[in-house]
């Protein structure tokens, strides 16, 4: 089966799963392999589920003229998906990064919302297969594509690109992450730059923070044939803003500077960090020529619900829920602003960063004095790779759990009350466990 039979089906049939528990009737079952399962197997049971079609790549399941042979099924998924981007004429903003995407491409959405029929990854579909679900998601109704691309490795982003085509896009920032799959930060800037290797070669428009060294150093060393679009605190920004509030809700001013006019959002995260992903929101919605108000109604109502940079009230603290992930670089920045938050009182809960590779211990140590540093009145730290390090904290105010479970049984023994908790960590120490606590 060619890419051009099998796009001829899905034109008919537009709703597409890998998933047999999301049949609905009608629909493309692509029968991926995944560690655990080849869903070759299940393709019997997606089509008496109501799915129209079933692509698999093993002939030994082909029971029928509704089973779609193919090569490979991931392939097939990916060159349909690059397929039906190539029939499509709207922008497509592409973004990547170390941290923030999800947040910003939200805040995107949110903003471009306001004005166009837009689409953007649903949650954190951001990998070879989330990303040409969401393409495929794109109807002829869509006038704005938002598209997240997550990469732990060399040539991902490349290959994400090739499918998703970005007309626009904007790389976060590039920090520690995943080491283990890159190498050092060389290999994430290689990583990362593989967005603007794609819009420098595709007449595309990068959107820039300048305040980020990195970024700037990355596009200074591409020829970009459309200018790049620079939005931050230097010279010649589209964009320039500045916190007002960090309570822990963030507020901030901005200026458009091409009118010199300023302007105030109230928002509702948490985060000084998250300053440059809302000036990404903004400039992306004034370079589309969206009236200010639009822009910030769109900032104004994007309400985190992902437990990433989160406040949440209970009766007695206020949570910084920002346990869905960690990495040195976001585990720093969320340090560093309850330092500078208003409150009483405050403590920060911090899990152990996973897939660190050789840097786990000096980069856990790393994470510990920056706490010890930080003014609050009390540390906990949670999980083997943090409590490997307690000896730098001894005599200092911090303790150190092996496991979520003895943290969870010391905190029963005395709560914490009346603060401004941050709780952090990678998503397998699943810190959501603690929440109830407070
Ligand atoms: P993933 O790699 O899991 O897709 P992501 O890049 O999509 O992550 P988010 O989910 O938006 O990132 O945010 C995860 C965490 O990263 C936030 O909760 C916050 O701690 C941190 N973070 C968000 N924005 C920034 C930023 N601009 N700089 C540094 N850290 C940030
Ligand atoms: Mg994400």
């Amino acid at each position: 089966m060619t890419t051009e039979q099998l796009y001829a089906i899905y034109q008919q049939h537009p709703v597409i799963t890998t998933d047999t528990r999301k049949i609905t009737p009608g629909c493309i079952f692509f029968a991926l392999k995944g560690e655990k399962f080849d869903a070759n197997t299940f393709a019997q049971q997606a089509l008496e589920a109501g799915a129209a079609y079933a692509v698999i790549d093993n002939p030994q399941y082909h029971s029928s003229d509704k089973c779609l042979l193919v090569d490979d099924v991931l392939t097939a998924l990916q060159d349909l998906a690059r397929h039906h981007r190539r029939q499509l004429t709207i922008p497509v903003v592409g973004l990547t990064g170390t941290n923030g995407k999800t947040t910003t491409k939200e805040l995107i959405n949110a903003v471009l919302s306001q004005h166009f029929n837009t689409v953007a990854t649903q949650g954190n579909l951001n990998n070879h297969i989330g990303v040409p679900l969401t393409i495929l998601g794109i109807t002829s109704e869509h006038e704005m594509a938002v598209i997240e691309m997550g990469a732990n490795h060399i040539k991902e982003i490349e290959l994400l690109c090739s499918i998703s085509q970005p007309t626009h896009g904007l790389i976060t920032n590039v920090g520690k992450a995943h080491l283990e799959g890159f190498g050092s930060v060389e290999g994430v800037k290689i990583a990362k730059g593989e967005l603007y290797d794609f819009l420098a070669s595709h007449n595309g428009v990068a959107f820039i923070n300048s305040d980020n060294p990195i970024l700037m150093s990355m596009q200074g060393a591409r020829k970009f044939t459309t200018p790049p679009v620079f939005y931050g605190n230097q010279l010649d920004d589209l964009v320039s803003g500045k916190i007002t509030e960090n309570a822990p809700l963030v507020s901030l001013s901005w200026t458009n500077n091409t009118t010199g006019e300023d302007y105030t959002v109230k928002t509702q995260l948490t985060g000084a960090y998250n300053l440059d992903n809302i000036l990404a929101a903004i400039s992306l919605g004034l370079y589309f020529k969206m009236p200010a108000s639009e822009i910030n109604a769109g900032v104004e109502a994007y309400q985190p619900k992902n437990n990433r940079s989160q406040v949440v009230q209970t009766a007695t603290n206020t949570l910084i829920c920002d346990y869905y992930n960690a990495n040195p670089s976001s585990m720093a920045v969320a340090i560093e602003n309850i330092g500078k938050i208003t409150a009483n009182r405050k403590a920060l809960i911090l899990g152990d960063m996973f897939e660190m590779g050789a840097e786990a211990a000096a980069e856990h140590k790393g994470i510990i004095e920056k706490a010890l540093s930080t003014p609050v009145d009390e540390r906990i730290f949670i999980g083997h790779e943090f409590s490997a390090q307690k000896a730098i904290a001894e005599g200092k105010t911090a303790s150190f759990f092996e496991t979520a479970e003895d943290a969870i049984a010391a905190l029963k023994a005395s709560p914490i009350k009346n603060s401004t908790i941050l709780i952090k960590g990678s998503r397998g120490m699943a810190l959501e466990r603690l929440v109830e606590l407070f």
